[in-house]
C-alpha cells in the first residue's frame, strides 16, 4: 500500500494527500490550460512544461499540433477526447505509475470544464498519481472578470440542454438562484437561448461576451430582453463564441419571481383578445415584473404564438 494513502484503499474514496511530504514513486500529468484565442495569454510556466513532458494528451491532436507549432516544440502527441478517454486512461495510467510526465490539454482554456478529462483526472487521483493544475485562460473567468456582474458568488451552468422544453425547464430551475449565472453557448444555438431567458427572466440584467481575447471580441449588456433583441436585430454577429451571464435573483422579490407561472396568464389573456399593452399593466399592478419587462415579454409571446 503506497504511504500516501492514509486509510482503507479499498474504499472508492480514501484521504489521500499529494504533496511534497508524500512523495510517489510515479510520475504526473500537469493538467494545462491553453489560450481561448490569443497565444500570448499561454503562460511561460505552460510553454516550458508542454517542452518538457514525455507526452500530450490533447482533445483534437491536430489543433494542437498547431499551438506545438507556433511554440516550436515536438512534444508527442495522444488523442484523449470523450470517446476514447476511459480506454486511453487504462493506457496512461500505467505509464504514468512507471515514472512518465504528461501533459492534458484541450482545444482551448482550461480542460474538463466542459472539456475531456473528468475520467483521467478521477482514475489517477483514485490511483495516487499526482495531477498537478497549471492554470491559465477559461472563457468562463475571462468573461466574469470583465462583464461588470457580481463575482462574488457564481453559479457555471455550462451549456443549457439543445431541446426547448428542457431548456426552459432547466432555466426554470434557477428563477431562485441569487447568483450570478454563468453559461456556455453556441452560434448556433446563441438566440434560442437568449430568447428563453428573455422569456423566464426579463428583468434581470444580462451580459454576453463574445470572442473573449479574440479580433472580435464584444461585450453586450442590457436588460435581457433588449440583449436578445439586439442579436435578433444583428444576426451577423452570430458567430463565434460566447459566453453569456446572467444577474441573479434579487434575493428579497424571488418569491414574486416565478416568472414562467405567469406564462400560461400571459398566453390566456392573449388569446381572449387583450393587447399587448394592456396585458402589460395589468401584471405590473398584479406583479412585482417591471412594466417595459412584462411589455416586452408579452409581445415576444405573441409574436411566438
Ligand atoms: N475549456 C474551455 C474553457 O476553459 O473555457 C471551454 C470549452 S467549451 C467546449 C467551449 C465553449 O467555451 C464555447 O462554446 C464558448 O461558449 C466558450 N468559449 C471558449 N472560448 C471562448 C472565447 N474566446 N470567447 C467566448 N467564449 C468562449
Amino acid at each position: 500500500m503506497s504511504s500516501n494513502i492514509l486509510s482503507d484503499p479499498d474504499l472508492t474514496v480514501s484521504l489521500r494527500v499529494q504533496g511534497p511530504d508524500n512523495p510517489t514513486e510515479s510520475g504526473c500529468l500537469y493538467v494545462i490550460a491553453t489560450p481561448i484565442g490569443h497565444l500570448e495569454d499561454l503562460s511561460a510556466r505552460a510553454t516550458r512544461l508542454l517542452d518538457e513532458v514525455d507526452w500530450i494528451a490533447a482533445e483534437d491532436t491536430r489543433h494542437s499540433q498547431t499551438l506545438l507549432q507556433a511554440l516550436g516544440l515536438k512534444t508527442p502527441l495522444i488523442s484523449l477526447h470523450e470517446h476514447n478517454e476511459a480506454a486511453r486512461t487504462q493506457t496512461l495510467l500505467p505509464r504514468l505509475q512507471a515514472g512518465e510526465v504528461g501533459a492534458l490539454i484541450s482545444d482551448a482554456g482550461t480542460p474538463l470544464i466542459n472539456d475531456p478529462g473528468y475520467t483521467l483526472v478521477r482514475s489517477l487521483r483514485q490511483a495516487n498519481v499526482p495531477v498537478v493544475p497549471v492554470p491559465g485562460p477559461s472563457a468562463v473567468i475571462a468573461a466574469l472578470s470583465a462583464a461588470g456582474l457580481p463575482t462574488d458568488r457564481f453559479a457555471y451552468e455550462g451549456f443549457l440542454p439543445a431541446k426547448a422544453g428542457k431548456r426552459q425547464q432547466a432555466l426554470k430551475a434557477l428563477l431562485r438562484e441569487t447568483r450570478t449565472l454563468v453559461f456556455y453557448e453556441s452560434p448556433h444555438r446563441l438566440l434560442a437561448s437568449l430568447q428563453a431567458m428573455a422569456e423566464c427572466f426579463p428583468e434581470r440584467e444580462l451580459v454576453v461576451a463574445k470572442e473573449l481575447t479574440k479580433r472580435f471580441e464584444a461585450f453586450v449588456s442590457g436588460l435581457s430582453p433588449e440583449v436578445h433583441q439586439w442579436f435578433c436585430d444583428h444576426p451577423e454577429t452570430v458567430r463565434g463564441e460566447f459566453v453569456l451571464m446572467l444577474s441573479g435573483a434579487d434575493s428579497k422579490r424571488s418569491e414574486a419571481e416565478d416568472g414562467c407561472d405567469l406564462e400560461a396568464l400571459i398566453d390566456a389573456m392573449l388569446a381572449q383578445g387583450l393587447p399587448v399593452k394592456q396585458i402589460a399593466e395589468i401584471l405590473t399592478l398584479a406583479t412585482e415584473h417591471k412594466k417595459k419587462a412584462l411589455y416586452q415579454w408579452v409581445q415576444t409571446r405573441k409574436d411566438r404564438a
